[in-house]
């Protein structure tokens, strides 16, 4: 129904990019992005008040995305060709028809379209031979200037490649190791740097993606103390064991990403790691998750070393401030020795919670005030070394 709608503008549709990739090869896909050859915002809007759906339109780049009740969204836009003003910034956009929109685009897979209007509907366009190079497992850009106008694509081509096990030509291999010797990557803007990471890190094939990355020597654009050695590598393959581990034991979803990330740059100490997340220019709240995890584990490690007694409430007092991603890493990145105990902490130790409140302990004779939650944190720590057990043991204690 876009696709008469749009015959009604008498504009044409077009669907494009990743869905018609994944259409041909038969993956699930449930981002749509149409193009328009016309006016795209105004097109989402009029298809939006025939759907009773909410629009928001982009005015400066005539994008909209449409969203439904169930949660269902498309995204509109209006087709388009970009000049670079300079290498690696905003690009100027101009209007322009659906194959020069295909063009500015990055990989032959994610440059073709399908119509959606008129007699020609389910045509495919295909005019950078898209298609041949899914048949061939080919990750290939459609002109040599494409990571000069776009460095980020590099690393795009590297988590298409892991995700669908193509390769990258030959020629988009040289383009990546000119780039590379170029500093282009360096121009990337901080947020773009942490999003392409962030899903490079949240794709299954990762651990190739960051052999390739070692490989083009692109590690060193988000942290010189990366070292892709059997040092990381068995670091991560712990955490896919703990993380399996956690899965079967809580049936709950994790951030994976997250955990990777809080192994990958766990090398970096202090402060160097808090102006390497500074440069990435996140949402305040994103950045104090990753500051928090990195800073408690660091914390961790120390105490680890430093006492050798780790009775049940001095590994909750060390834990407790952990997230499930970074107690996770943390398991990966401590070794072997001390993964059952972060394994107790998060099945046991974790979860543990006294019985009196804190108006019982008013009732028990504790003055108000900061000597109740004092108390409280006393109690806890017998009951986490079993000197407590029941409620009336947790009085006697009290009382005593
Ligand atoms: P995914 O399955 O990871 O969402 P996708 O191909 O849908 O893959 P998006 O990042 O949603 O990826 O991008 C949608 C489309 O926009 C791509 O298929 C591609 O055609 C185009 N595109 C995205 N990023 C770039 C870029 N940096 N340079 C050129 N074209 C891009």
């Amino acid at each position: 129904n876009i696709g008469a709608a749009a015959e009604e503008m008498h504009y044409k549709a077009y669907v494009v990019g990743g869905f018609v990739r994944d259409l041909l090869m038969e993956k699930d896909n449930y981002d749509i992005d149409i193009v328009i050859e016309g006016d795209g915002a105004k097109f989402a809007v009029n298809y939006a008040k025939k759907h009773n759906a909410k629009v928001f339109v982009h005015k400066k780049f005539k994008t909209a995305v449409v969203s439904f009740d169930d949660g269902f969204k498309i995204d509109f836009a209006t087709a388009r060709t970009e000049y670079y003003v300079t290498p690696a910034a905003a690009p100027e956009v101009v209007e322009s028809s659906v194959k020069s929109d295909l063009f500015r685009r990055d990989f032959t897979i994610n440059a073709m379209a399908v119509r959606l209007d008129g007699a020609q509907f389910g045509l495919l366009l295909d005019f950078f031979m898209g298609q041949k190079d899914i048949l061939d497992k080919k990750i290939r850009v459609l002109h040599s200037l494409s990571f000069v106008d776009d460095p980020s694509r590099a690393y795009r081509a590297i988590r298409f490649a892991v995700r669908f096990g193509f390769e990258i030509g030959s020629h988009t291999d040289r383009l990546i190791k000119h780039a590379e010797s170029l500093d282009l990557f360096s121009r990337i803007i901080g947020q773009r740097q942490f999003l392409e990471l962030k899903y490079i890190l949240a794709e299954d094939g990762y651990l190739f993606a960051l052999q390739l990355m070692n490989k083009y020597n692109m590690l060193r654009f988000y942290s010189t103390k990366i070292k892709y050695d059997d040092e990381l590598i068995n670091k991560f393959k712990r955490s896919e064991h703990l993380l399996n581990w956690y899965k079967i034991q809580f049936e709950e979803d994790i951030e994976v990403w997250r955990m990777r990330f809080n192994i990958l740059f766990f090398p970096e100490k202090g402060e160097n790691f808090i102006s390497l997340i500074d440069k990435f220019e996140l949402s305040s709240k994103e950045a104090s998750i990753l500051k928090d995890d990195h800073k408690y584990m660091e914390y961790a490690v120390s105490l680890f070393k430093r006492y050798k007694d780790h009775k049940p409430s001095f590994i909750y007092g060390v834990c407790s401030n952990l997230s499930v991603e970074s107690a996770l890493a943390l398991a990966a990145v401590m070794g072997e020795s001390k993964q059952d105990i972060i394994k107790d902490y998060l099945t046991e130790y974790k979860n543990v919670k006294i019985d009196l409140s804190g108006q019982d302990l008013i009732e028990a004779g504790i003055p108000k005030g900061p000597e109740i939650k004092k108390a409280l944190d006393v109690l806890l720590k017998a009951k986490l070394d079993g000197i407590v057990n029941t409620k009336e043991d947790e009085l006697l204690f009290i009382k005593n």
